[in-house]
């Protein structure tokens, strides 16, 4: 990749809240996080929750609140035929309609908001796309939330949860520059001179040059020309880049393999794992994993908000799927959220660096398309069509699975699936998945 040229044009303004303000949300009742979700609560909300009165529950009697394994203080909401008990029949919280919503655990009033306070004092904020409301971008703008949003400052503090950033292990320039960072990759990816498979690998080749230890000062010194430069050099680029996309070499078969495994990774229902999921569990979600990556299983086996895929082939589906307007609109709405609030790093817990963190969002979006090819191949079936049209519903479902598993599995921040990913991402490699992007 040749150098980016200087020019000059301002830098971005700062400020000490920060939001992409196309994210709308406000409460349908629909109660999928209460299904989808294992409820943390601390050992100090455990013990104010026991000590309410609830009909049909003698919190003497019965065990409502079940240790995490790895952590001593916190414990998991019990949940009954795969819901929060907690959840009643007409699909409202009973903590919340006998004893008001103050009472809740900080999990249940937070979601879905993702809400960090940074090292230097800024607040960042985004909207959770599992949930339905979000995901179709039903409600209020986040812009109407403040008041909300920083009344939650204080107990995120108080929990411990501060968030700081570096851009790699080796490589802690200023917040301020991995912002600019990140708004350039949201410049990027919202550029839509060219199609998103140019914009992607433009992107992802960003990334391996900022990640040669010569490169670094590029993001340690940064210009205040830096953002604008980065874009103009797509302009300039952009149809090199489609002809490399282009002439790419099919996907190979080490590839196929762990493009599927990933896709496996995205299907995790680790919630039952942490748990107490039993060993038989364990083994029976490998073969399922193992089954899918090798063509003979259905995703569906590891999650169930999958569709039944067997016999279906991925890259198949993926080669001939179309991607609707509104459904692109979607997928760049959720990667415009992440790194305006530079949120694309998931749950703090994963301890994802910036560099892991936008290389883990550039494979999230060739990932998501091809879950939505999925639906759309599912939803088609009996129809002859030669293209697969990946529709606005298509991709609302496959971003809230892939939102919800990324957020908080463990499996990205395994070594393992990091260096995977990387791998993917070269190039070369890289070229030959976007090639099946249309
Ligand atoms: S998933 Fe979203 S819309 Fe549905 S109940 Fe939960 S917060 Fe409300």
């Amino acid at each position: 990749m040749k150098k980016q040229q200087r020019v000059e044009t301002p830098l971005s303004s700062k400020s000490s809240y920060r939001y992409y303000n196309d994210q709308s949300w406000s409460c349908t009742g629909c109660g999928k996080c209460c299904t989808m979700w294992d409820i943390p609560v601390t050992r100090v909300e455990k013990d104010r929750l026991e000590k309410l009165i609830i009909p049909g529950f003698d919190f003497e009697k019965e065990k409502f609140f079940l240790p995490m394994k790895k952590h001593s203080n916190l414990f998991l909401i019990r949940k009954k035929n795969n819901q929060c008990v907690f959840l009643d029949t007409d699909g409202l919280c009973i903590i919340h309609k006998l004893h008001g919503e103050p009472v809740k655990a900080l999990a249940c009033r937070l979601y879905p908001f993702h809400i960090l306070k940074w090292s230097d004092g800024v607040v960042s904020a985004s909207f959770r796309f599992d949930c339905t409301a979000v995901s179709t971008n039903h409600g209020e703008k986040i812009e109407t939330k403040k008041g909300d949003i920083f009344r939650f400052i204080p107990e995120l503090e108080k929990s411990g949860r501060r968030s700081s950033a570096v851009y790699n292990h080796t490589v802690a320039p200023p917040l301020d520059n991995l912002r600019e960072l990140a708004l350039s990759y949201k410049d990027i990816i919202l550029d839509d001179t060219y199609d998103l498979n140019v914009r992607l690998y433009y992107a992802a080749s960003l990334v391996d040059f900022h990640a040669a230890p010569e490169h670094s000062e590029y993001i340690t010194t940064m210009k205040k020309e830096f953002r604008y430069d980065t874009v103009q050099y797509l302009q300039e680029n952009g149809e090199d880049f489609g002809y490399t996309i282009s002439s790419a070499e099919p996907v190979d078969r080490i590839f196929k393999m762990l493009f599927a495994y990933l896709l496996s990774g995205y299907a995790r229902v680790d919630e039952e794992v942490r748990s107490g999921f039993m060993f038989s569990g364990r083994v029976k979600r490998a073969y399922s994993i193992l089954a899918f990556i090798t063509n003979r299983g259905s995703l569906s086996k590891l999650g169930k908000d999958y569709p039944v895929t067997s016999g279906i082939n991925i890259f198949d589906s993926l080669d001939k799927s179309v991607l609707g307007w509104d459904a692109k609109q979607i997928l760049e709405r959720y990667v415009a959220v992440q790194l305006e609030s530079m949120h694309f790093c998931g749950n703090p817990g994963l301890n994802l660096t910036f560099e892991e963190g936008i290389r883990h969002l550039l494979m999230f979006i060739p990932v998501t398309i091809a879950v939505a090819a999925l639906h759309a191949t599912v939803r088609l079936k009996n129809q002859e069509n030669e293209k697969i049209f990946i529709n606005m519903d298509d991709m609302i479902s496959a971003v809230r699975i892939t939102d919800h598993t990324f957020y908080h599995s463990p499996f990205f921040k395994l070594r393992h699936v990091k260096k995977m990913i990387k791998w993917m991402l070269k190039e070369e490699k890289f070229s030959s998945i976007l090639k099946m992007i249309s």
